[in-house]
């Protein structure tokens, strides 16, 4: 097996191409997998991402070079195939495959294996070497199916009404709160938004994804719109001047970390629904197993613990360190 991606301190980069994937510093040339600030940074010559991908871009890091992928699409640069697949991450996401001379890699980004109802699900690439995320790399991260834990969303909602409470849900501002908006029951009330979620509606209507109807909270609705309402805001907003409006209200955090009891009680929040965006244990093993992969590398999260799972079981593996960040509780998308 040939060494076509290096991991340098810009980030990760493919020499025969002169191209880099995701990378943490400004580069001439940059396949992006996905919005997140961890993975698409400001200062690339040139952003090469899923079509998705560039209206949150837009909206992040203003008008660039950017040039546009489908999922399936195959470039190639100086001898060098690259495609996009869907990571089932958030909207646009892309894991990368890229072929030389027989040889096979994918850079995966992040991704998960449930379908959450709005990104392209995830498809499993073949390939020698896999590059992976290992965020939740632990047994303990064993996520439920999305419909229970939207259930449990909604029972919570209901629960507050008859307690004549506003419901508080706090959500990364790209991909969980659309996630949340897309799946929960809307007859059960109005949903009103925070302006970094109502901001990534946006984006996701403009990249061709209609979510269900909300409105962006603002000082033309009275107390008594909110009383009733599911409120989908971004953790940044916990504890501001922004909540008093929904008085008395009750808090909720989506989060995959909302899996350890010790997170729950560390956090504010009354309720912790746990819900992520990256794959769980289960899901990172059935991911490696899908791709037929020899080698795998493990680039944030618990890598040790899951490169040194992989060798155990016979695999080539081994961790690298990158500044990708994983799911943080703190918003990471827009401040405004
Ligand atoms: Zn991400
Ligand atoms: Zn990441």
């Amino acid at each position: 097996m040939s060494n076509l991606i290096h991991f340098t301190d810009k980030g990760m980069y493919v020499p025969l191409a002169d191209v880099y994937i995701d990378p943490w510093k400004p580069v001439a040339r940059a396949i992006i997998t996905h919005a997140h600030s961890d993975h698409a940074r400001w200062g690339m010559g040139a952003y090469l991402c899923h079509h998705q991908t560039i209206p949150v871009l837009k909206k992040r890091l203003g008008d660039n070079n950017y040039q546009v992928f489908r999922y399936g699409e195959e470039i190639t640069i100086n001898g060098v195939k690259f495609n996009f697949y869907p990571a089932g991450h958030v909207l646009g996401s892309a894991q990368i495959r890229v072929e030389y001379g027989g040889d096979v890699w994918v850079a995966s980004g992040d991704y998960k294996l449930q379908h959450d109802g709005i990104s392209a699900p995830f498809e499993a690439v073949k390939c020698n070497t896999f590059i992976t995320e290992s965020t939740f790399g632990l047994p303990v991260y064993n996520w439920k199916p999305q419909a229970e834990v939207i259930n449990e969303i909604n029972a919570w909602w209901k629960l507050n009404q008859e307690k004549g409470k506003c419901s508080v849900i706090f959500a990364y501002s790209l991909g969980k709160a659309q996630r949340i908006i897309h799946n929960v029951d809307h007859a059960l009330g109005d949903i009103f938004v925070h302006g970094s979620v109502e901001n990534m509606n946006t984006a996701y209507s403009e990249a061709g994804i209609a979510l269900k109807p909300c409105r962006k909270v603002s000082a033309g609705f009275g107390k008594e719109a909110y009383r009733n309402a599911l409120i989908v805001a971004p953790p940044s907003a916990d504890g501001s001047e922004w909540m008093r409006k929904f008085e008395p209200y009750s808090t909720a955090l989506a989060s995959g970390w909302m899996a350890l009891r010790g997170a729950r009680r560390r956090g504010a929040v009354d309720r912790g629904f746990v819900l992520s965006d990256h794959a769980d244990w289960g899901e990172l093993n059935t991911a490696v197993k899908a791709t037929g992969a020899t080698r795998v590398i493990v680039t944030h999260g618990y890598t040790s613990v899951f490169s040194q799972w992989l060798r155990e079981q016979g695999l080539e593996a081994f961790d690298v360190e990158t500044q990708f960040s994983g799911e943080s509780i703190d918003e990471d998308a827009i401040k405004t």
